[in-house]
């Protein structure tokens, strides 16, 4: 069984909500970010819950996720992770391209989560993974390929909220939004 969010943890999940910087994907306001596409591409770590897909495609409204899968997942765009190497990277991300010019794809949801048991097995907490979203997510906002694409960031969490009613939330994760926080200070104000 996978380890559920620590009390700290979800202290982190509230300060980045009442920041604005994640939307509630079950929400009016998510579902008008981006429509309800009918196929989507995603791109995960492996050892999210396991009906993520069956979920996403709820909430997101859509009939088809295609999903790149791998223990680590996006976390491997991040220079400070552990297994960060820049030839994974590149090879991800041409078979990320490759995967929606094959399917005719014009949306990406990168999706985070936690507890990650790729970050937790090298200390990296979830304050890290927050801290390395922005620079992960500009090698697609930023990428030649996604100019015309919609490119999505989500953050999901395992049994986030109170002890009663604790269940899988996924999040809208405003990357713009997370990057001024982090300029101000705002994770490192964050009690954790
Ligand atoms: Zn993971």
């Amino acid at each position: 069984m996978p380890r559920v969010l620590t009390k700290k943890e979800c202290s982190v999940v509230e300060s980045l909500k009442e920041a604005g910087i994640l939307i509630n994907m079950e929400s009016p306001e998510a579902k008008e970010v981006f429509g309800r596409p009918e196929e989507v591409q995603g791109f995960f770590c492996s050892d999210r819950h396991a009906d993520t897909i069956a979920h996403l495609r709820k909430v997101l409204g859509c009939n088809v996720l295609h999903p790149v899968d791998f223990y680590g997942g996006p976390l491997i765009f991040a220079k400070n992770y552990r297994e960060h190497r820049t030839s994974d990277m590149d090879f991800v991300y041409g078979n990320i391209v490759d995967g929606m010019e094959l399917k005719k794809l014009q949306h990406l949801y990168v999706g985070f989560h936690a507890p990650c048991g790729k970050a937790d097995k090298y200390g990296h907490s979830i304050i890290d993974v927050v801290s390395w979203i922005p620079e992960v997510m500009s090698h697609f906002i930023e990428g030649d390929f996604f100019k015309n694409k919609e490119v999505g960031c989500i953050f999901q969490f395992q049994k986030e909220g109170k002890e009663d009613s604790r269940r899988q939330k996924s999040y809208l994760l405003d990357v713009q939004i997370l990057t001024t926080f982090i300029e101000k200070g705002g994770l490192k104000k964050t009690e954790y």
